[in-house]
């Protein structure tokens, strides 16, 4: 291989960056030309391709968000936007390429392999965490650290006035920030879309907690949890208030997308970028690079997004447990 290509694509996650600049390095080290895509598949169909080069990538390690930018493209969708996109990727030469995403660019990768015969090699780019195949995902360790530091801010203010705070952050269809932030933060209780909610054991909780003369209680809720057609925090301080308990909602929201990656998801976001490269250089096609222990392990693409990677119950038990 002589030309490839990387791009980031979907959501974007802090870490995004260290994985561009590593498929580059990588690329550029071992002799092969490589090209950047703008906005993902979008950039792939307006042709919007640039040639990378060890300086182009200098310096952005510590950024967040996507120097490449980043979209969600419906023409990609159709069979011929595809077409369009492996037409503009045999314009260039460009033989495989690199896509950090989640499973939405993971399917979209995929069929640009089966329909096109174009190498594609994945990295899971995506603060949810909710890939299977690898333990973590590139942003994650970041958004949990910022829903961290405003939990820590949010329980002085809930101390300080004898509050029951309701924290959302996000998740919509997976509890894993909401899991991490929960137990990280010292939070009395979690609720995540995979398990129904136990309403009457958190309102005892709340009141068990007064009556032990606690000055406060955090809850967490994954912004897909829904109770009684209500989405996320406010649907548990409505719940709350009708039994007289004086509450409080703060929603984080996309300041967990944002900022500096941290040490976690610039070492992995690189391990992951340069195993993508080598990879795709061995000849390999429709994998995923994923974190398994600390190690880069491969799985097939489709197992990323088939598979349904549970939460760890023994967090969630633990966290109403340790709540008195
Ligand atoms: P993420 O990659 O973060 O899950 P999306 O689900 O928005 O984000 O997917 C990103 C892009 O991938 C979409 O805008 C679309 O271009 C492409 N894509 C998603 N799902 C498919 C699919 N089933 N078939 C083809 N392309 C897809």
């Amino acid at each position: 291989m002589q030309r490839i290509g990387v791009m980031t694509s979907g959501g974007d996650a802090p870490g995004m960056n260290a994985n561009v600049r590593a498929v580059v390095r990588t690329g550029v080290s071992r002799g092969v030309q490589v090209f950047g895509i703008r906005d993902g598949f979008a950039g792939l169909i307006s042709d919007e391709i640039i040639p990378m080069t060890s300086q182009s990538v200098g310096g952005i390690i510590g950024k967040g968000g996507t120097i490449l930018g980043t979209a969600r493209c419906e023409e990609f969708r159709d069979p011929a936007g595809r077409a369009k996109a492996a037409q503009t990727l045999r314009k260039h030469g460009i033989e495989g390429i690199v896509v950090c995403g989640g499973d939405g660019s993971f399917r979209g990768a995929h069929l640009l392999w089966k329909e096109h015969n174009i190498p594609v090699i994945c990295t899971p780019g995506t603060i949810d965490n909710d890939l299977a195949g690898t333990d973590y995902t590139i942003g994650f360790d970041t958004a949990v650290n910022t829903a961290l530091e405003a939990i820590d801010r949010i329980r002085d203010t809930a101390e300080a006035h004898r509050r029951t705070f309701i924290v959302e952050v996000m998740g919509r269809h997976s509890g894993f920030i909401a899991l991490a932030t929960a137990i990280g933060g010292g939070a009395d209780a979690v609720l995540v879309p995979e398990i129904p909610p136990d309403i009457p054991r958190i309102i005892s909780m709340v009141e068990r907690r007064f009556a032990a003369g606690k000055r406060f209680s955090l809850i967490v809720v994954a912004e897909g949890v829904v109770i009684d057609d209500f989405p996320g925090a406010g649907s548990v301080a409505h719940i709350l208030k009708k039994h007289g308990l004086d509450c409080r909602v703060s929603i984080i929201g996309h300041q967990q997308r944002g900022g500096a990656p941290t040490a976690l998801d610039r070492e992995f976001a690189s391990l992951l970028g340069k195993e993508a490269v080598e990879e795709l250089l061995r000849g390999g096609t429709n994998k995923m690079a994923g974190i398994v222990g600390k190690r880069v392990e491969f799985c097939d693409l489709e197992y990323s997004w088939r598979e349904k990677k549970p939460i760890d119950m023994e967090v969630y038990r633990f966290i109403s447990e340790a709540a008195i």
